[in-house]
């Protein structure tokens, strides 16, 4: 059902819910919340965590406009256990009247320290007779959903509560009754959107029955996909002896026997008309770069093409270097991004079409249309977390002919095999389950804040011996990002102005960020602000520190991964944690674990154990993960009820199969279509 179906959506609310990828109502009725607030209940002011939107019932002692650097109406106020100052900047002079002194409101709103004690700027209102007459508060959750600038949350609820009345229509049971769920999809729907306070059993079964049906989907679409792939075959490309005799002798390093076995796993795919479809999982830093490479190899040598994606332009343009150097003589690597200029674009594009790019290397511009091969044989997927299954898809279909691409994807992201199995049911796995040799693990250390300008004074110490060093700020907004890495790169370049000091973030024109990246690599800059854009994959072997500031915001897969950046070489790597104090537990916890764990498997457990089913609904998970419900590791207990649903519906019910995969993939899904 198409969102201008529902009441009072017009064009620029159907731009903004496009912007969060809904495009039908159905999109928007699995738009779930990102969070709840329990507003049902009345607290004392004194046991309000500050910085916690809370619903407290207090009476006003004094009103009066505060004349500061921004008038306001500042109203004084207190129950029982506490004062606390409700503040107005919007606000009209008759206002003041409303708020007499003895008047008792009841607000919702978020209460800070302030300069001058507790103060919540304008939180919602109402006037009350008193103590004994109170408003109905329900009985229910309020939803927080993840939303787009202009789109209040106010509004989106709206919106949801008029879908939510067509929901037993849009939501038809697909699963076949002899493995469905007691719960019906549409309840469950409901019950997410609205779950009653208290009720967290009711709430994690309504989740669960979701997690089934999109994990039933993600099955069908991959077993449906597998079937057609057996239809299709790929380019045979026979090893040649002396084109990897050349890559061998190009490489400064030996390969070690982990990426030798999965170079061999690789090549044996290669050689048959079997299109490959194979994940090579291996630790951040085990050098999956070079095993890409040597599948390249053998494929360009045989006379295709090699098309390799990256989930940001940095670390195109860093595949397209190292594979320059690799290749040199032998392939021409041509690199397509985003922030190109038109004609190096076009004469890219020329190349590709035309088979003189060997090897091209590039974002998520490769899937555009505009872009064809001459005869793509291999396509190489870097960091797969990052990518939805459609669009793994959508490039494989590029070959330029009716031949399929050989596929290889790579990623650092432990996958347990039996959920790799079941939701990539069509994939080879090889795990590159060994560090090169010389490694020494990044020594990690978590520090308060306060330590700050000591952590400065070492970075001066060793900068001036020579060593590199990665500076993080993680914030939770692209622009809070800018600000934060902008205000500390400042403030590194005036605390040590004998170091060059770099700056890198997602606000940046990508001509910028590659000249940084350039200076940072070349060693003309000591040391790199960056936000999170680095997370995966940057490799700079000289950078030997790296420093995250408020690392307790951070996953723990997201931690390894930023250290990962370091510890690239021989030379002995530091790893600094700077945390805000006071810390939850969890967090403790995070970063103990770090501290004392090197390896992204054991880490991946701890996260597990860590991440109760109660935080589950509050995390947003970073990155393009596009699972609604399902959460990859921790949802394995549903798996193999998904298997046996999946066949049971293939069977039983395979006219169900179509909408099914496009209620819960949309158009992600290229092969939704039948
Ligand atoms: P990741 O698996 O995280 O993508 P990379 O491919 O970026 O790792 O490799 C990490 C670093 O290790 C790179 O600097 C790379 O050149 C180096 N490297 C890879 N393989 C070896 C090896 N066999 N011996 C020594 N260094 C290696
Ligand atoms: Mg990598």
């Amino acid at each position: 059902m198409k969102l201008a179906a529902l009441p009072g959506v017009g064009p620029r609310t159907l731009e903004q819910l496009a912007r969060l990828g809904l495009e039908t109502v159905e999109d928007l009725l699995l738009h779930v919340p990102s969070r709840y607030e329990d507003r049902t209940r009345i607290l004392p002011v004194a046991d309000v965590e500050s910085g916690q939107g809370a619903r407290f019932l207090v009476r006003v002692r004094d009103c009066r406009v505060q004349f500061g650097q921004r008038r306001s109406l500042r109203i004084d106020a207190a129950d029982e256990s506490g004062e606390v100052t409700l503040r107005l900047f919007h606000f009209r002079q008759e206002q003041q009247a409303q708020w007499s002194p003895g008047t008792w409101v009841l607000c919702w709103g978020i209460i800070r320290e302030g300069r001058w004690g507790r103060e919540c700027v304008h939180p919602q209102m109402v006037r009350v007779p008193g103590p004994e007459q109170l408003p109905d508060l329900g009985s229910r959750l309020t939803p927080v959903y993840p939303t787009t600038s202009g789109l209040t949350q106010p509004r989106l609820l709206k919106l949801q509560q008029a879908a939510l009345t067509r929901v037993h229509d849009l939501f038809p049971e697909l699963v076949p009754a002899e493995v469905r769920p007691d719960l019906s999809v549409a309840d469950a729907i409901v019950t997410v959107h609205s779950p009653q306070v208290d009720a967290d059993e009711t709430l994690q079964l309504a989740r669960d029955r979701l997690a089934f049906e999109e994990l039933l989907a993600q099955r069908l679409a991959v077993l449906r996909g597998r079937l057609r792939a057996r239809e299709d075959s790929g380019y045979p490309c026979e090893p040649d002896p002396q084109a990897e005799q050349a890559l061998l002798q190009a490489l400064p390093f030996e390969l070690t026997t982990a990426q030798q076995r999965v170079i061999s796993e690789i090549r044996e795919n290669l050689r048959s008309t079997e299109p490959m479809l194979r994940l090579v999982q291996g630790d951040v830093g085990c050098g999956k770069t070079v095993v890409a490479a040597a599948a390249a190899n053998q494929v360009v040598a045989a006379g295709y093409q090699v098309a390799i994606m990256a989930p940001t332009e940095i670390l195109a343009r860093q595949h397209a270097l190292a594979l320059r150097a690799w290749f040199e003589g032998r392939a021409e690597v041509h690199l397509l991004a985003g922030g190109q200029k038109a004609a190096e674009r076009k004469s890219t594009l020329k190349a590709v079409a035309e088979g003189a790019a060997g090897i091209v290397v590039g974002t998520q511009a490769l899937f555009q249309s505009g872009v064809d091969f001459d005869r793509l044989g291999l396509v190489i997927v870097d960091e797969q977390h990052r990518f939805g299954v459609g669009q793994r898809l959508a490039l494989r279909d590029k070959s330029g002919s009716d031949v399929i691409a050989h596929q290889l994807v790579m990623t650092a992201t432990p996958i347990p095999r039996t959920l790799a199995q079941t939701l990539y049911a069509d994939l080879a796995i090889s795990r590159i389950d060994a560090l090169p040799p010389g490694r020494s693990p990044v020594q990690t250390v978590a520090m308060s804040q306060h330590k700050r300008p000591a952590v400065i004074d070492r970075l001066r110490e060793v900068c001036a011996q020579g060593q590199q060093a990665f500076w993080v700020c993680p914030a939770l907004s692209e622009s809070e990002h800018a600000t934060a890495a902008e205000e500390i790169a400042e403030m590194l370049s005036e605390s040590l102005p004998e170091l060059g000091v770099g700056l890198v973030h997602g606000q940046m024109k990508s001509a910028e960020k590659i000249a940084v990246m350039e200076d940072f690599r070349a060693g003309r800059t000591s040391i790199l602000v960056a936000t999170t854009v680095i997370e995966v994959g940057v490799d700079v072997p000289g950078a030997t520190i790296i420093i995250i500031d408020e690392a307790e915001r951070l996953g723990l897969a997201q931690l390894h991964q930023l250290r990962g950046r370091v510890g690239r070489g021989d030379q002995q790597s530091f790893c600094v944690l700077l945390y805000k104090p006071p810390m939850r537990d969890t967090a403790q916890a995070r970063l103990r674990a770090l501290c004392t764990t090197h390896d992204g498997f054991a880490l991946a457990e701890t996260d597990l154990e860590l991440r109760g089913a109660g935080e589950l609904l509050g995390t947003a998970q970073s990155g393009g993960h596009r699972m609604r419900f399902a959460e990859a590791l921790l949802d394995t207990r549903l798996l193999p009820q998904v298997v046996s649903a999946a066949e049971i519906t293939l069977r039983n019910a395979p006219q169900h199969v179509s909408v099914l995969v496009r209620r819960w993939l949309g158009g992600r899904a290229n092969y939704a279509d039948v």
